[in-house]
């Protein structure tokens, strides 16, 4: 009998009333390992009320206290380091020590929010004219959603929620149905940190819970991280709903290698942020661009005898570089573009496909895979892959490369690596791209700083984490305050001006 996974509603697991569940699989073996419940309205709509009721208290303690309670799942967080690892490694299949790196970036983003009493000051002006005294104060909005991607179980649902729950609101995380037991485990972690009940809330579920989010007319404001299709899907709903929304959606992310660069350097980037995850990170570098024929055999001479050796292994393979990928589907589709990859044209220098490990072969394994000579108007180019596949089109100089950051639909992150000050300037000021890293391949802000892309990569005006976080999850009240003293100016039917 496979496990029977819950929601957690209230403080409490509970089962829910759809009759649909979905399987949860081990990557690294294929074999379904749980199930679990995918929620309907009604399913939601508990959820909300739940977070509604918890919201009449939470959102009305002071942020002092609100802060205390940060400071708690921070030690509780930290201290299940490995647990939580271990829940990540086994559903999702990245290796121990990529997800704890992943679950360190989620303590980060606690960190940020301890400091939330300094995040909610507002700003205060002295007699602005007659007496009158102007300040701004943030309130928190109400119960928020938050829907998450398969590749960030933990990291992704405490980038939004912790930041939620810090300004006051209550939550409602809908994780991928791929990898639900994270949030769920991160909520009993809430409620042993002293977060009142139904303050932090997962239903688990697919479309159908999230159109009955969408549609909730006490869920004032939607998170998303995951794909640009299903992102502007929810951008559009959302909104048409007077919503206030933020997405995070796909990427194809360019590492542009200029011929003065550190070449063993940039191969040591690229290996890692390419092949880390086994791709299945939105700020994975999946295209270098070397500048330059000479740079490019050379980059491609450095780069193949290390793509051929990467190793890939179950999560608690120490000796792994990189676990499965997610599904069975995913694999077949990674595969299907290096096919397709071929026939347009494109030199395959190492062909990942048909992996398989002796006592895990019904694992969902690819091996590293390295393309030379693409062109930008192939699939594998264009498309995100979401697998451990570098596609490589050499550009004859810096403006071609720019040129091709600028014109591919997605703008999530880009890495420039040179030594040439002048050049990585210009490229930071030219490239229309959320994240840019010079001489840093995975240019993911850290917590306080914020985090989000450009053109098809995000929808809607504010960042994830960071100070833009506290203005989503907040809204702003301005109050001018006059405290006369028996005077009587009699009424004013002119528009008030400052010099009055
Ligand atoms: P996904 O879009 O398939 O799923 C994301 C969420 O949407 C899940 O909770 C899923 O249940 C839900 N969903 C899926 N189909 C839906 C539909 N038709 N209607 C409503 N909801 C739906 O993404 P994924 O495969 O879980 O994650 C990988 C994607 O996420 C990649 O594109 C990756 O680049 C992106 N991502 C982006 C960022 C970022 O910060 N920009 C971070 C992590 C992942």
């Amino acid at each position: 009998m496979t496990e029977k996974l819950y929601h957690f509603i209230g403080g409490e697991r509970v089962d829910g009333t759809s009759s649909r569940f979905g399987d949860v699989f081990n990557p690294a073996t294929g074999e379904v390992e749980s199930q679990v419940p995918l929620a309907n309205a009604n399913d939601v709509d508990q959820a909300v009320q739940s977070g509604m009721a918890a919201f009449q208290v939470w959102s009305k303690m002071s942020a002092p206290r609100r802060s205390q309670v940060m400071f708690n799942f921070r030690e509780l967080l930290i201290g299940s380091m490995d647990e939580l690892a271990a829940i990540v490694g086994k559903e999702h299949g990245k290796t121990i020590a990529d997800a704890k790196g992943s679950i360190q970036r989620g303590v980060d983003v606690t960190e940020f929010a301890c400091g939330i009493p300094h995040l909610f000051k507002g700003e205060f002006s002295s007699n602005v004219g007659g007496g009158i005294d102007t300040f701004s104060q943030r309130e928190p909005i109400g119960v928020v959603g938050g829907i998450t991607p398969f590749n960030f179980p933990v990291m992704v649902p405490l980038w939004m929620g912790v930041m939620a729950v810090a300004c006051g609101n209550s939550y409602i995380n809908k994780p991928s149905e791929r990898d639900p037991s994270a949030p769920l485990f991160l909520g009993e972690l809430w409620k042993k940190a002293g977060l009142p009940d139904g303050v932090w809330n997962v239903v688990n579920g697919d479309k159908e819970a999230v159109d009955a989010l969408l549609q909730h007319p006490d869920v004032p404001a939607i998170s998303f991280v995951g794909s640009t299709v299903v992102g502007e899907y929810i951008y559009h709903e959302g909104t048409k709903q007077n919503k206030r929304v933020q997405v995070f959606g796909g990427a194809k992310n360019h590492m542009i290698i200029m011929p003065d660069a550190d070449m063993d350097q940039a191969v040591d980037a690229l290996m890692g942020s390419a092949y880390g995850s086994a791709g299945q990170r939105c700020m994975a570098i999946s295209v270098a661009v070397p500048v330059g024929e000479g740079t490019a055999d050379k980059l491609i001479e450095k780069l193949t005898p290390r793509v051929q050796s990467l190793r890939y292994g179950p999560w608690n393979d120490p000796e792994a570089d990189m676990g499965p990928v997610i599904t069975g589907q995913a694999k077949e589709r990674i595969e299907g573009y290096i096919e397709q990859g071929v026939k347009d044209g494109a030199s395959l220098v190492v062909d990942g496909r048909g992996a398989s490990l002796q006592g895990y072969e019904g694992g969902h394994f690819c091996g590293g895979s390295l393309f030379d000579n693409a062109t930008t108007d192939m699939s594998i180019y264009q498309d995100e892959i979401f697998g451990p596949v570098l596609t490589t089109v050499r550009a004859n100089d810096f403006s071609q490369a720019v040129k091709m950051v600028n014109d591919h639909e997605f703008g999530n992150g880009v890495a420039i690596f040179t030594r040439d000050g002048d050049a990585a300037r210009e490229f930071a000021n030219q490239v229309d791209i959320g994240m840019i890293g010079i001489n840093v391949p995975i240019p993911v802000p850290l917590a306080f700083h914020n985090f989000g892309g450009s053109k098809r990569s995000k929808f809607g005006d504010t960042q994830m984490h960071g100070p833009e976080s506290v203005r989503f999850f907040t809204k702003m009240k301005t109050i001018s305050a006059r405290w006369p003293s028996g005077i009587r100016e009699g009424a004013v039917f002119s528009m008030p001006t400052a010099g009055s």
